[in-house]
């Protein structure tokens, strides 16, 4: 049993949550923490342990509850603590009670924190930051479809960039980094830098896609995408792809595929019961989340495109002030608001609940309480929908009626208690799943190179790269008419059709430079055999396109056949290397 604590006090009633051998297990009668926050923090925090409460109390009609423990952070925590802003025994209680939810923090300043929230993700090693963005139908939005929209960020938290180790330019310190990196390392870079240093490993890699693979098993999600500037920052940002893919292998190689291997063993049809693994270069992430959110899912980042995607994510569904949050380890987990403290605002009883009460449904589900979570879920979108709002989205939406934070609750409450038919609208919900992933699915399988491209994969083999619109013509044919065929297809050459022997073949433009006009052939009369080249060099669909590069150099080639067994399904040329390359960027 843990030393009694100063001002905490922990409930008359119910048991903590606890984690035995890795598995969170939930009392039904569960002790929770909360911190109230500051500035605004206590207006939304009492509205939002109303209406959680009201969900719990609806959905387990009194089989569960929640026993709140408060614990103190901030403001709060200094007037107590005696000026003590982060006090140790409120990080031992968050790590005692296993699931907390927060409201924001003022940083005091000055008080030697960079950041209170940094404080607190590094002494509880809080690696991951879980953000949820999907849109609710009422809530303004800058996209045509916001629906559309519905991922799960997992943002690793304590490596990359914000790691804190820099070297402010001018100092002692940078001057010897310098001085290392330029001597030793032979780094060229201008005078007067400030120097950061970006450390990424394979542990803290992989214990965020451990988290982000997990997640997406236990919720029925379709795929993991990992996040990265690999074509850049190699060693970094490339190490955390290839790390990602590792742990997949061989953590979760029974219940996951690549996307490679969807599109060339599984011809695009997802398997029963697999996750599709995935990766996407950052800048075409930003790309795709506006022009098909609907192909991702589960996310996994580094820390700094983490902090960028989340919340450009969330304003795309109007969600900048509602955005819900968590901080989580493999024992501990935080749920917090996500904006901040919003001073100007504070015990003024107007602002948005949304963040911490969306906060608080995440907690629900991690619970396990997912009912009382799709409770929320289910009557904010209504009761958004009839006008009843925040200041906040008051001032976007034409006609809707200002509501207070407690007034905006008490609309929840009404409609959580006025009966809700949960298993019927959790079903309609299902059936549109599906639906969207059978149409996904549909697109994958009839035009596999277009919906590669168009949802931003980075080709990897030459069969994704290939041309399958073969032009074939037969050995009998005239050059003249062989012209035509390519003039009116638009192609730069043609596949000759097997001869006796079984040879394929191949006409190219330039074999009517080289092989009829400099060679002062008429085109009328001469066959496509006279000039085809053969046999036609090919290689298998799977071949990489660093080894296809390899064949096009050494043999000064300019395309190449690709076979599927002894059929020629395809070209690869030059361009499309070239435009593959251009586009996506080149990943060793
Ligand atoms: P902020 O508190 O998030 O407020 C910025 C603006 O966002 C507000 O003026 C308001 O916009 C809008 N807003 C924020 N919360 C809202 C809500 N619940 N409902 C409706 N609108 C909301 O950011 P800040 O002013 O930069 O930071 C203030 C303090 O918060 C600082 O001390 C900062 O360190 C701290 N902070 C804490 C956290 C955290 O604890 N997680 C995060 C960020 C910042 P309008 O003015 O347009 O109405």
């Amino acid at each position: 049993m843990s030393a009694a604590y100063r001002h905490i006090k922990l409930p008359a009633v119910g048991e903590k949550a606890v984690i035995r051998n890795g598995k969170l297990h939930v009392p039904d009668q569960a002790i929770i923490g909360f911190v109230e926050g500051d500035g605004i923090g206590p207006d939304i925090t009492k509205a939002c342990l109303r209406v959680w409460d009201a969900a719990v109390a609806k959905a387990y009609a009194g089989r569960r509850k929640i026993h709140w423990c408060e614990t103190f952070l901030g403001e709060k925590a200094a007037g107590l603590y005696d000026g003590n802003y982060c006090p140790d025994e409120t990080l031992r209680a968050l790590r005692e009670l296993v699931i907390s939810i927060k409201g924001p923090l003022t940083t005091p300043v000055g008080g030697g924190f960079r950041s209170l929230n940094v404080a607190l993700r590094q002494e509880l090693d809080l690696y991951a930051c879980v953000r949820p963005v999907r849109h609710y139908a009422g809530v303004p939005s800058p996209l045509k479809q916001p629906g559309k929209v519905d991922v799960v960020i997992f943002r690793e938290n304590t490596e990359d960039v914000y790691a804190g180790i820099e070297y402010k330019a001018g100092t002692p310190e940078n001057a010897r980094v310098t001085k290392f990196l330029r001597e030793e390392m032979k780094a060229k870079f201008f005078d007067g830098s400030g120097i950061g240093i970006k450390p990424i490993s394979a542990f803290g890699t992989k214990r965020l896609v451990r988290k982000a693979i997990q997640y997406a098993i236990d919720h029925g999600r379709e795929s993991v995408t990992l996040v990265h500037k690999g074509n850049i920052m190699k060693f970094t940002e490339g190490a955390f792809r290839n790390w990602g893919y590792e742990l997949a292998r061989e953590e979760f190689g029974s219940v996951t595929i690549t996307e490679e291997q969807l599109y060339a063993e599984y011809k695009g049809k997802q398997p029963e019961g697999k996750i599709v693994i995935k990766d996407r270069i950052a800048d075409i992430m930003f790309q795709m989340m506006l022009l098909r959110p609907e192909e991702f899912d589960v996310l996994a980042t580094p820390n700094l495109n983490g902090d960028y995607l989340s919340d450009a994510v969330a304003a795309e569904v109007g969600g900048m002030g509602i955005a819900p949050g968590a901080n989580i380890s493999d024992n501990i987990a935080v749920f917090e608001a996500t904006h901040g403290t919003a001073p100007k605002y504070a015990n003024q009883n107007k602002v948005n609940p949304g963040s911490l009460l969306f906060s608080g449904v995440m907690m629900l589900e991690y619970m396990g309480w997912k009912e009382a979570a799709d409770l929320i879920s289910l009557v904010y979108p209504e009761v958004v929908s009839d006008g009843i709002v925040t200041y906040d989205f008051a001032r976007q939406i034409e006609g809707a009626k200002e509501v207070g934070t407690s007034q905006f609750a008490d609309a929840l409450i009404e409609r959580i208690q006025g009966g809700i038919d949960l298993e019927a609208k959790r079903k309609a919900q299902q059936e549109q799943l599906i639906k969207e992933r059978k149409q996904r699915e549909i697109r994958r399988l009839l035009q596999p190179m277009e919906e590669m491209v168009s949802t931003g994969r980075a080709p990897q083999t030459v069969g994704e790269l290939m041309t399958r619109a073969l032009i074939t013509v037969g050995d009998g044919e005239t050059i003249e008419s062989t012209m035509h065929t390519m003039h009116q297809n638009n192609v730069s050459c043609v596949v000759v059709e097997p001869n006796a022997q079984g040879e394929w073949g191949i006409v190219t433009r330039r074999d009517i430079v080289t092989k009829i006009v400099y060679a002062n052939r008429s085109t009328a009369t001469t066959k496509v055999k006279d000039i085809a080249s053969r046999p036609l060099f090919s290689v298998p669909v799977e071949t990489s396109l660093r080894e296809a590069s390899r064949l096009l150099a050494d043999r000064n080639f300019s395309r190449l056949a690709i076979a599927q067994g002894d059929k020629i399904i395809g070209i690869v040329t030059e361009t499309d290397v070239f435009n593959a390359v251009e586009r996506f960027g080149w990943v060793e």
